[in-house]
């Protein structure tokens, strides 16, 4: 469907030198053509027969102002707006495909929109954070996010796994005078260093669950890898291709899975030690209250070194260091787990994001995560 439609003649000032609309006149005629919202499955195309108009004061001789689109964008401003609302709810590949445009005009309006609403985006409330970093290219390039976990929204994004990523956030942050109590992190010195840099020991640092369960996950995976190489024959075997046995809580092994453990644990008394050791220390974040905390750190690390175990007493000076961090938890209860709750949808809009082929873009849409339900490669 094609309109053609012309603007009704009314006073317009000068453009240029801001002379009162009695000095201009329209001479001259230009042509451009729009795209409308379409109607049912018709697109619609809207021909603009506009007038040129002259100045009498600064001779400028310029286009009629257009009121409802935007620079020299071929869409209205309310296909845009429908454009954007769309990208909510499905990928632009599928958006472009319905409305009969470019993939490329599709981003851009999209990307447009995000920029604006990450501008508008407050820091002042700002209470618990969580930090951590992914791997965007395999494993050697990183990218750091921080989400507000009162409200689920990753707020920053940024290139690099080191303090320097984290340090303009937080100074943000700081100017923003973001009432900050507590950020939950992995035990890694970086995030930590950045957060004392900034803030000195006004917020508190929270060494969360995941980060330390992956740790002792670790402990038990290297002490089977060390019984394999030592072992032989039948006592090799048992030992063998156990490790999603030892990695699982057990509350997620079906019956035959227990069968086999029991056996495992039976065969190998030291294994056995360090596989109660680990599945205990999940329950420290379930304890109460600090003064438990303290006393559950104290006989755990102690009952981590007398089974002799290298991985394990390592691990206990690891809790030793991080006590603090630990035991802060009782304080704010918060931990990362929300932020690697939304690690699948990062994984999706990797995919995505071609390559990372517009970073702005990818951070853009990082920014509002939380508010896509729907999510479809494409
Ligand atoms: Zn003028």
């Amino acid at each position: 469907m094609i309109h053609h439609i012309e603007r009704a003649p009314g006073k317009r000032a000068c453009g240029v030198c801001g002379a009162s609309a009695k000095y201009v006149k329209l001479d001259g005629r230009f042509e451009r053509t729009f795209l409308g919202v379409p109607v049912g499955f018709k697109p619609q195309e809207i021909v603009l027969h506009g007038h040129l108009q002259v100045c009498f004061w600064c001779e400028a001789r310029v286009r009629e102002p257009i009121p409802f689109a935007d620079g020299k964008s071929r869409c209205l401003r309310a296909l845009g707006r429908y454009i954007v609302g769309l990208c909510g709810i499905t990928t632009i590949k599928n958006v472009a495909t319905l409305m009969g445009v470019s993939w490329d005009l599709v981003k851009d309006l999209f990307k447009a929109d995000l920029e604006v609403r990450h501008k508008r985006k407050p820091l002042r409330k700002v209470r618990y954070l969580a930090v951590d970093e992914f791997s965007t290219h395999k494993g050697h390039k990183y990218m750091t996010t921080a989400m507000d976990l009162e409200t689920g929204e990753i707020l920053y994004a940024q290139e690099g796994k080191d303090a320097e990523a984290l340090i303009p956030f937080l100074k943000r942050l700081k100017r923003a005078k973001a009432p900050l109590k507590a950020v939950a992190m992995d035990m890694s010195a970086a995030f930590a260093n950045a957060v004392r840099d900034v803030f000195g020991a006004t917020v508190d640092i929270v060494n969360d669950t995941f980060h330390v369960v992956a740790l002792a996950s670790k402990a038990i995976d290297e002490t089977r890898k060390d019984l394999v190489r030592k072992l032989e024959g039948e006592e090799k075997k048992v030992i063998k291709g156990t490790k999603f046995l030892l990695l699982k809580g057990k509350e997620n092994l079906n019956p035959e899975g227990m069968t086999r453990l029991m056996q495992l644990m039976a065969a190998n008394e030291p294994l056995y030690k360090v596989y109660l050791l680990k599945e205990e220390l999940r329950t420290f974040w379930r304890l109460p209250n600090e003064e438990a905390g303290k006393a559950f750190l104290d006989r755990w690390t102690a009952e981590a070194r007398a089974t002799g175990n290298k991985h394990f007493t390592k691990l206990a000076n690891t809790l030793d260091e991080h006590r603090p961090g630990l035991l802060a938890y009782f304080r704010h209860w918060i931990s990362t787990a929300k932020m690697e709750g939304t690690n699948n949808k990062i994984k999706v809009l990797k995919r995505q994001a071609y390559g990372f082929r517009d970073m702005a873009f990818f951070k853009l849409r990082l920014y509002f995560l939380h508010e896509r339900s729907i999510m479809m490669p494409g």
